[in-house]
């Protein structure tokens, strides 16, 4: 009953305001079936136009509360089934779309993809035959690698055998490097232009500093809108609060500072498409001059080689004798890795010597080169 009064004082302060509705009629809560009004009695009884003062105020929502209140069962709609006409029948699957393994080529690495069906999760068999599948497609790839690599003059005549076993390894393991890299640091909503100035802060911002702190630096220097421009207007101790705490951030931020001037001067707020004007970059090396070509400008000129590529060259005996500096070792293997695998091999070793591969204490034990690295021996613990 209170609710009714409620609705009466409502529709009469709308009533007050501009004559739209005027109850006439309340529908009381009783059992009594003839108080009750239904939307449907009401066609035909007001007598003036909808809105006037003689309409009957009726609540849809009210007459189905009513109906229920007197036990009538509410009318129920029944729809008409049409069968479907030959453009509303879903198409058919593609034959493809079954198969439950999808191959992605990346360099000349291949990632393969299952597709898990909810129904197939639980089943053994589904998953053993995708297991069996990836495991045929892999030994047919390795197969084919290995006979196009066959003529390679290799220091260690393994190598290709390690390099079969990181990727194993690399895929059933992700690093820090897979999602906090220095190929993942760009805005990918700004243009290409800012997306590759970023790329190469990066790259300098990650010399001797972990893939986190480069990461998160960069986060908050795109927060200030990381473009040349922007840097420059920034103040050096403000830039080296932002860099904090990668490692030489002091220097790293001086070099930024007068790295973009010589863009903003030079080269329209870009960065340089050839190795030789990147290395000529305050704080850009060859490393970072080879990775920039290749993730800021898709072009592989070189062989990345940092701390990681360079301790794990030496270990596997990837170089002839064993090299002191990073640019030593690239001189080296770039005179006998195939071309094919220069821009895999980087991301590859980052990753293994992030996770398994690790400057102190390398996880031998675990590791699938243990017997066929030459530096396993002495670490293996027993
Ligand atoms: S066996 Fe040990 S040293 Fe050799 S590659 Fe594996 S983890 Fe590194």
């Amino acid at each position: 009953m209170a609710k009714n009064v409620k609705k009466l004082t409502l529709a009469k302060k709308l009533a007050n305001r501009g004559d739209i509705i005027k109850p006439t009629e309340i529908i009381i809560r009783q059992n009594r079936a003839d108080n009750v009004r239904d939307i449907e009695d009401l066609v035909g009884v007001s007598s003036g136009a909808t809105g006037s003062i003689n309409s009957v105020y009726f609540s849809p929502v009210q007459t189905r509360k009513q109906r229920l209140l007197n036990g009538e069962s509410l009318k129920k709609t029944t729809m008409k089934r049409e069968p479907l006409s030959p453009a509303r029948v879903a198409p058919k699957k593609n034959k493809k779309d079954d198969q439950m393994v999808t191959r992605i080529k990346m360099g000349s690495a291949t990632v393969v993809k299952c597709k898990v069906l909810p129904d197939a999760v639980d089943s053994p068999v589904t998953v053993s035959k995708v297991k069996l599948e990836v495991k045929h497609q892999r030994e047919q790839e390795a197969q084919r690698d290995s006979d196009s690599y066959s003529e390679v003059q290799a220091p260690h005549p393994l190598w290709f055998n390690h390099l079969e076993n990181i990727r194993i390894m690399r895929i059933s393991r992700s690093a820090p490097v897979d999602t906090m890299g220095c190929h993942r640091c760009a805005d990918l909503k700004a243009d290409s232009k800012t997306q590759r100035f970023q790329n190469l802060v990066a790259l300098m911002l990650s010399s001797q500093t972990k893939d986190q702190t480069t990461y998160e630096a960069m986060n908050r220097l795109k927060d200030r809108s990381l473009t040349p421009l922007k840097v420059k207007e920034i103040p050096v101790t403000e830039l080296e609060n932002l860099l904090h705490p990668v490692s030489f951030y002091k220097n790293k931020a001086k070099y930024l500072k007068q790295t973009v001037e010589i863009l903003i001067d030079k080269y329209d707020s870009d960065i340089p498409n050839n190795v030789k004007e990147l290395v000529a970059l305050p704080g850009v090396g060859p490393k970072m001059a080879h990775i920039c070509m290749a993730v800021a400008w898709n072009k592989i000129t070189g062989i990345g080689v940092d701390v990681h590529v360079h301790r794990l060259s030496n270990r596997l005996g990837w170089v002839p004798k064993p090299t002191k500096e990073p640019e030593q070792t690239r001189v080296a293997l770039e005179k006998w890795l195939p071309f094919s695998l220069w821009a895999e091999v980087n991301h590859l070793f980052v990753g293994f010597g992030q996770t398994i591969c690790t400057p102190v204490k390398p996880n031998c034990v675990e590791c699938l080169n243990k017997n066929i690295c030459p530096s396993a021996h002495f670490k293996i613990k027993k």
